[in-house]
């Protein structure tokens, strides 16, 4: 008797649950789609499930050690993977167009780097560029690998699916329609709204759910590795991180200097000493729209904390609210703290429209915070 037993966070049992009763009742769907929020592990559980599938061992799969599950984690597999890449990595030549000794730097070359980082650790939300995108020329590449599959189990996996262009969402529709046999598709997407409701229809549902705080903390520390500082992942980290041990590793560098800067943007701008305000604004790299938006969530994060402290619910930034003296500035009213957020969500927008440089939108809303309440 064939049993499965799938690894991961506590959280995210009843998820797995589901996924090991299709395997062990043999009625595993062709197609899954996994989502939900960036850096809970999607991909670690779609990695879990590729070596289930492909495991030969009797007794508990996966195993880890048959040639099947080696497969599932062997970076230079590449045929098994997809994800978003630019256009000129896309236009990188195949292994077998180029002749023996060359230093060119190959597309399975590329794929495999992007694959040994998603192994080293699958919680990261940045490694793929924002300028990448799933085209219709990695859909054709891995179709045209079918043909030399063999007869054993193939699973492939679709990271951030939600990034295939129209022209790559239709071709791969194609392909969904027609499965070859014995081969699985997992896809995950952090936004299943972007993804043609005909694929969507095609694959079994399955939502992840954030982990526990006591999780991200273990799970964000063992991928920091044994000589790392416990300290770094501080109650700010985890309260940033809102569930996502990918979050809570952005936010482990970052933190510190992003809550500073939110709790000095918040006092400068209550007391008008805007000239000194800019000032530290230019020391601070926030000048670039991601790092600008970066630290608005962080001042976002904040501001629903004063809130909170008022109606004393727990804190998301409790290390930075014990630094923050309140008595520094006049007490803000519940409203004046909700017109506060919504103009810095107004400020994200405006930035991100890339219209003004973030270095203004950052000075205007310095102005214009709290207007009313200084
Ligand atoms: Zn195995």
């Amino acid at each position: 008797m064939i049993n499965y037993r799938l690894k991961g966070p506590v959280s995210q049992e009843r998820q797995r649950i589901r996924v090991m009763a299709a395997l062990r009742e043999n009625r595993f769907p062709q197609a899954i789609l996994i989502d939900g929020p960036g850096g809970i592990g999607k991909k670690a559980l779609a990695m879990e499930i590729a070596k289930a599938l492909q495991c030969t061992a009797e007794g508990e799969r996966p195993c880890g050690n048959c040639f099947g599950c080696k497969m599932a984690a062997d970076p230079g597999v590449t045929d098994n993977w997809l994800f978003p890449m630019e256009s000129k990595e896309v236009q990188a030549r195949s292994d077998d167009s180029v002749s023996a000794g060359s230093k060119a730097k190959t597309i399975q070359d590329i794929k495999r780097e992007y694959i040994e980082q998603i192994v080293a650790n699958p919680y990261r939300t940045d490694i793929f560029s924002a300028a990448g995108e799933i085209s219709v020329n990695l859909i054709r590449t891995m179709t045209g690998s079918f043909a030399m599959k063999g007869d054993r189990v193939r699973v492939v996996i679709v990271a951030e699916a939600d990034r295939m262009n129209d022209s790559a969402a239709n071709a791969f529709l194609k392909t969904l329609e027609e499965v070859p046999p014995d081969t699985y598709f997992i896809l995950t997407a952090s936004s299943r709204d972007r993804l043609l409701q005909t694929i969507r229809s095609r694959c079994l549902a399955l939502h992840l759910l954030t982990l526990s705080d006591a999780e991200v903390r273990e799970e964000t520390l063992r991928v920091l590795g044994p000589d790392a500082d416990e300290d770094s992942v501080s109650a700010d980290v985890i309260g940033l991180a809102e569930g996502s041990p990918g979050k809570a590793l952005f936010y482990v560098d970052r933190a510190p200097a992003l809550c500073r800067l939110a709790s000095d943007f918040l006092v400068l701008s209550l007391r008008n000493e805007y000239s000194e305000l800019f000032d530290r604004l230019e020391d601070a790299s926030v000048a670039e729209v991601a790092e600008a938006n970066g630290f608005l969530e962080v001042l976002s994060f904040l501001i629903s904390d004063i809130m909170r402290k008022e109606s004393g619910a727990p804190l998301r930034l409790p290390d930075t609210m014990a630094q923050l003296d309140m008595d520094a500035f006049p007490r803000i009213d519940a409203t004046a703290l909700e017109i506060a957020l919504a103009t810095v969500q107004e400020t994200i927008s405006r930035i991100a429209s890339r219209r003004t440089s973030p270095t203004v939108c950052l000075q205007a809303l310095a102005i214009k915070l709290f207007e009313g309440s200084k």
